[in-house]
């Protein structure tokens, strides 16, 4: 019996194993481990950052309120041969592109369960993540490169390798890189923190079975089809750090240099409710709700104030060249699909706005004003039409900076539009 019992043990202990290993949420420490082992000048570059950090935040208390910025996205399918269920449909891929501008615009369905202690630290991040309409050459793409590969599981450092199975980045300074694939080691993604080079391993990896929404449930993992793998990642590429600090947890004066993160004694597991108190962090304890926490994808649903402010400072420091990527322009495109033009005038404007349309065919067309906050102040539906002008009549909303968003059937179009009085 004693035999049997112990049997059972080692059954269910290496059934755990590898559960676990089936779903390591986050693998980006682990990473940077490896980059700073391999690059003796690494922890100076970062140490650099991370004074620039601090000193961007505290000289920007109110950089919420600045402008919208745009995120260019190429995202790197990598599929293996034998299972073309890796091969995702575009649909997926657009299903994460929707999932990054829901969560980081807190414009995300279920941002009503963020406890009500911790609203007040809830914030909404004005960064627009779009599929990249043209490639680093200048040329038309969807955003999107697909890569067959006949290797079974390619790997995170490797299926970043063209020469052994994987796909090159784009331009990392103007191109946030994702690239889909079979990850290995557990690993549910893997985000790359800025190291202040020019580096083509720059961008995050993510595993198939944890890209995008529930597009296709069946092969997406049960408690992370909701696409916050990749929220999750591109957080750290944009320079935030898990709740707890560097580190597995188990310390509680480790600091993620949040100022309004608790600290907290290692990653959140599962779905809990009500507040789970660890380092002396009562009443609210940990703030599992945020996504750079472990928790299962229903249940974060939120950036806290702080690290909004670090990916702003990412974005206004060590990765500011975004600020003049061409990647989502469409001005000067002369072969893609359907959308010739778009001229706003006069910007800034102050009473009425006119849009020029100029499209290759017919094409359905609806376009909207969003605030800073992600908030839509002006939408109008024109329904089937070959373009031209349109006005919109802005007397009546705020001065201030705006994102005009332009869509039609397969393109979504964002330009930045003033309104001064
Ligand atoms: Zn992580």
């Amino acid at each position: 019996m004693k035999k049997i019992i112990l049997f059972s043990l080692v059954i269910l202990i290496a059934a755990f194993v590898s559960n676990a290993q089936d779903t390591i949420r986050c693998g980006a420490d682990e990473h940077l481990a490896k980059m700073l082992a391999a690059d003796p000048t690494l922890q100076q570059r970062m140490d650099s950052i991370e004074y620039e950090t601090q000193l961007w935040i505290a000289n920007h208390p109110h950089y919420e309120m600045k402008y919208r910025i745009t995120i260019p996205v190429v995202v790197h399918v990598v599929w293996y041969s034998g299972d073309p269920t890796e091969n995702i449909s575009d649909a997926q891929v657009q299903s994460q592109i929707d999932v990054l501008n829901e969560d980081y615009n807190r414009r995300n369905a279920d941002s009503v369960n963020t406890p009500s202690y911790f609203k007040q630290y809830a914030s909404s991040v004005p960064f627009d993540f779009c599929l990249a309409s043209r490639d680093p050459a200048g040329n038309w793409t969807n955003g999107i490169t697909r890569v067959e590969t006949n290797i079974q599981c390619i790997g995170a450092d490797t299926i970043k390798m063209p020469a052994f199975g994987g796909d090159t980045a784009w331009d990392p300074n103007s191109y946030l890189n994702i690239w889909v694939g079979c990850i290995g080691e557990g690993y549910l993604g893997i985000g790359q923190y800025p190291t202040g080079n020019l580096d083509y391993s720059d961008g995050v990896v993510v595993t198939t079975r944890a890209f995008g929404r529930g597009v296709y449930p069946d092969t997406l993992l049960s408690h992370y089809n909701l696409g916050r793998t990749t929220t999750h990642e591109v957080g750290h590429w944009l320079n935030d750090m898990h709740p707890w600090g560097m580190g597995g947890g188990s310390c509680c004066t480790c600091s993620d240099n949040c100022y309004d993160t608790p600290y907290q004694n290692g990653p959140t597991f599962g779905c809990p409710s009500g507040q789970q108190v660890s380092c002396n962090n009562g009443p609210n304890g940990d703030m599992y709700e945020v996504y750079m926490d472990y928790t299962d994808d229903a249940c974060m649903n939120m950036f806290a104030t702080c690290q909004t402010a670090r990916m702003m400072a990412a974005l206004n420091g060590v990765r500011q060249q975004f600020l003049n990527s061409n990647g989502c322009l469409m001005n000067g495109v002369s072969d893609m699909p359907n959308l010739k033009s778009l001229n706003i005038m006069p910007n800034p404007a102050t009473d009425n706005l006119t849009l020029d349309i100029n499209l290759m065919k017919t094409d359905n067309i609806k376009y909207s004003l969003i605030n800073v906050l992600g908030s839509v102040v002006y939408t109008n539906s024109v329904g089937t039409s070959s373009g031209g002008k349109f006005y919109i009549n802005t007397s009546h909303i705020p001065a201030g900076i705006y994102s005009l968003q332009l869509q039609l059937t397969k393109q979504t179009i964002n330009q930045k539009v003033v309104i001064i009085r």
